[in-house]
C-alpha cells in the first residue's frame, strides 16, 4: 500500500532513476574515485585536531566565511572584479545553477560521455537535458556541438575541462567558440585543474556568460565537500540567493582554510600524482589502449574489460568499470593514479588478470 502511495507521489522520472552507486571498498586498494592517496603531514593533522577541539559546533557556521573566500581568491588566481560562491562540493553548485536557470522549456546541454551529474541533476530539477556526442577520440565534435547550441539554445552548458571520465583536455579554441556561440551561461568545470596544463580561470572576466567551477575534492579534500564557482558578481549575486545559508559546515570551513594556508603541501602531492600518472601511462600502454590524460586518472580500453574488472576486484583492486556508462565507453575502465606502490600493484594485478 505504501509502495503505491510512493509511486503515485514521487515524480516518474525520479522513480526511473538508479541512485548513484558507490561500491563497497573496505580493505581494498581504492583507485575508483579520483581521490588523492596521500595523508597530510603530522603538523597539519595536529592543526586540524586543534581546530576540531576549539570549534563551536553548537553554533551555526559563518554564512559568509570571508577569510576562506579571500584565501581561495588568492591561491586560485581568481581575476580582479570576480567573486567566488562556495558549494558543498561542486555537485551542489551544479544543482544551484540548474535550479536558477530552469525556466519552463530551458535546456541544459553537455557533451557525452562526460560527468554524469550534469544529466542527473537536470533530471532532479526537471530540466531538459541535451547530450552531444564527442568525437570517437573523445575530442569535442565542434560542428555538432555548435549545431546543437543553435538548435536548442541551451540556458546552461557544462564542459568539464579536463573531461571526466575520458581525461582529455578539449581544444581551448573549441571551448572559446562554444562560449561565444552560446546564448546562455557556460560553466567550465575544472574539477581536475590541479593536474592540467590549461585553465579558463584567467578568462572568466572576459565573457559575460562564463563561470569557472572548481572543487578541492580531487586535490585531497574529498571528505570535506568544498567547491566554488568563480565569475562576475552579477551572476554570483543572483546564485547566492539559492545557496542554503549554512551549506558549508564549520569544520569544513575551518579545516579547508588551514589546508589552503598550507596549499604548497597539496600542490606538491598533485605534482607527484602528475609525475606518477606519466609513469603509469607508459606501463599501462604496453598492456592496453590508454587515452591521453590531464587529470589524476587514466581511461583505458581492452578486450573483456568487464571480466578483467571482476578479476581485479577479486584481487582487492577497485577501479571503475565504464563499459555500461555510454556506448562510446564499451570495454573501457578507469583507474585513479594512486601512490607509486598502489600503481605498481595495480599493474601487477592487471597483468595477472589479462587472459
Ligand atoms: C569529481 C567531479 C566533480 C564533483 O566534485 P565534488 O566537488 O566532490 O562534488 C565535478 N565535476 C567533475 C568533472 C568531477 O569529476
Amino acid at each position: 500500500m505504501s509502495s503505491a502511495l510512493v509511486h503515485n507521489l514521487i515524480r516518474p522520472e525520479l522513480l526511473a532513476l538508479h541512485a548513484y552507486h558507490v561500491p563497497e571498498s573496505g580493505g581494498m586498494i581504492k583507485l575508483d574515485a579520483m581521490e588523492n592517496p596521500y595523508h597530510l603531514p603530522q603538523f597539519l593533522k595536529d592543526e586540524i585536531a586543534t581546530i576540531v577541539t576549539s570549534c563551536e559546533i553548537n553554533r551555526y557556521p559563518d554564512p559568509d566565511p570571508r577569510e576562506l573566500k579571500e584565501r581561495i581568491r588568492q591561491i586560485e588566481a581568481v581575476p580582479e572584479g570576480c567573486d567566488v560562491l562556495l558549494g558543498n562540493g561542486s555537485d551542489e553548485l551544479i544543482q544551484i545553477l540548474a535550479m536558477a536557470l530552469n525556466r519552463p522549456g530551458a535546456v541544459l546541454l553537455s557533451v557525452e560521455p562526460s560527468f554524469v551529474m550534469y544529466r542527473m541533476i537536470a533530471t532532479f530539477v526537471g530540466m531538459r537535458h541535451v547530450g552531444v556526442p564527442l568525437s570517437p577520440d573523445f575530442s569535442l565534435d565542434i560542428e555538432a556541438t555548435l549545431d546543437a547550441i543553435r538548435r536548442e539554445r541551451p540556458a546552461l552548458v557544462f564542459l568539464a575541462y579536463p573531461n571526466n571520465p575520458t581525461g582529455n583536455l578539449f581544444s581551448a579554441d573549441h571551448v572559446r567558440r562554444i562560449i561565444e556561440a552560446s546564448p546562455g551561461l557556460v560553466v567550465i568545470d575544472e574539477a581536475y585543474y590541479a593536474f592540467a596544463s590549461d585553465s579558463f580561470m584567467k578568462h572568466v572576466a572576459d565573457y559575460p556568460n562564463l563561470l569557472v567551477m572548481r572543487t578541492f575534492s580531487k586535490l585531497g579534500m574529498a571528505g570535506l565537500r568544498l567547491g566554488f564557482l568563480a565569475g562576475r558578481s552579477e551572476w554570483l549575486d543572483e546564485l547566492e540567493k539559492l545557496r542554503l545559508p549554512y551549506n558549508v559546515g564549520v569544520l569544513p570551513q575551518r579545516v579547508a582554510k588551514a589546508l589552503l594556508d598550507n596549499h604548497g603541501v597539496l600542490l606538491q602531492q598533485a605534482d607527484q600524482i602528475r609525475k606518477d600518472r606519466m609513469i603509469l601511462q607508459r606501463e599501462l600502454q604496453t598492456l592496453v589502449e590508454v587515452y591521453p590524460s590531464e587529470a589524476n586518472f587514466l581511461l583505458f580500453r581492452m578486450e573483456n574489460a568487464a571480466a578483467v574488472f571482476d578479476k581485479l576486484k577479486a584481487r582487492g583492486m577497485l577501479i571503475k568499470n565504464l563499459g555500461n556508462a555510454h556506448p562510446m565507453l564499451k570495454d573501457c575502465l578507469r583507474v585513479t593514479v594512486g601512490t607509486p606502490l598502489e600503481c605498481q600493484k595495480f599493474i601487477e594485478a592487471l597483468q595477472e588478470s589479462i587472459v
